[in-house]
C-alpha cells in the first residue's frame, strides 16, 4: 500500500481545489476516511487469515464493490455530509476506489481483488512505479525514505498538478 496519509491526501487535495461550494468540509472528511478504510483489512494478518484469501489484506475491501458500497452509504447520509446524494456517491465512491487503484500501482505484495465478489483474482496495474509501503511499524526503516520519495513523485505531485488545474478552471469565467 501507499501510506495511509497518501491515500487520504488524494481526495483532500482534489476536494479542497474543487472548493467548499461543491465539496463541503464534511464530504471532504468522509472521502478522506473512505480513501483509507480499505487498509483496515490488515487486521486479517492478526486473525490468521491468509494474505491471498478473499478477506485477506488487499482482498474484498480493495474492490470496486466495497468502494461502491461506501459511496452508497455516503449517498444515504448526504444530508449529514451537507451535499447532494449524487455528489456524495461520486466523491466518496471515487475516493474509496482510488485506494485499490493506487495499491495496484505498487511494486510489491499481492495485487488487489478489484472485481470481488465476482472474482477473487488479484490484479496489478500494467505500470507499477510506486514503492510499496511496509506493513506496520517497519515503515520507520530505511525503506521508509524510498517509499516517501516514490509517493511524493508518483501520487502527491500528479494529484497536486490536477488540483492546481481544477483550481485554475474554477477561477476561469467559463466555470461560473
Ligand atoms: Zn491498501
Amino acid at each position: 500500500m501507499p501510506t495511509l496519509f497518501t491515500h487520504a491526501a488524494v481526495p483532500l487535495m482534489l476536494g479542497v481545489a474543487t472548493g467548499p461550494r461543491r465539496v463541503s468540509g464534511r464530504l471532504l472528511a468522509a472521502s478522506s476516511v473512505a480513501a483509507m478504510l480499505a487498509d483496515t483489512d490488515v487486521i486479517a494478518f492478526r486473525l490468521g487469515i491468509p494474505y491471498a484469501s478473499a478477506f485477506g489484506h488487499r482482498g474484498a475491501l480493495h474492490s470496486v464493490a466495497f468502494a461502491l458500497m461506501l459511496g452508497l452509504l455516503a449517498a444515504l447520509g448526504h444530508r449529514q455530509l451537507h451535499s447532494s446524494p449524487w455528489r456524495s456517491l461520486g466523491f466518496v465512491g471515487l475516493a474509496a476506489l482510488s485506494h485499490p487503484l493506487l495499491d495496484a500501482c505498487t511494486d510489491g505484495g499481492l495485487g488487489v481483488a478489484l472485481w470481488w465478489p465476482f472474482s477473487d483474482q488479484r490484479w496489478f496495474a500494467p505500470f507499477r512505479p510506486i514503492a510499496v509501503s511496509p506493513i506496520g511499524r517497519r515503515f520507520f526503516s530505511t525503506q521508509g525514505w524510498t517509499v516517501m520519495t516514490s509517493e511524493l513523485l508518483w501520487v502527491w505531485l500528479p494529484t497536486a498538478m490536477l488540483a492546481l488545474a481544477i483550481a485554475c478552471w474554477r477561477r476561469s469565467p467559463t466555470s461560473r
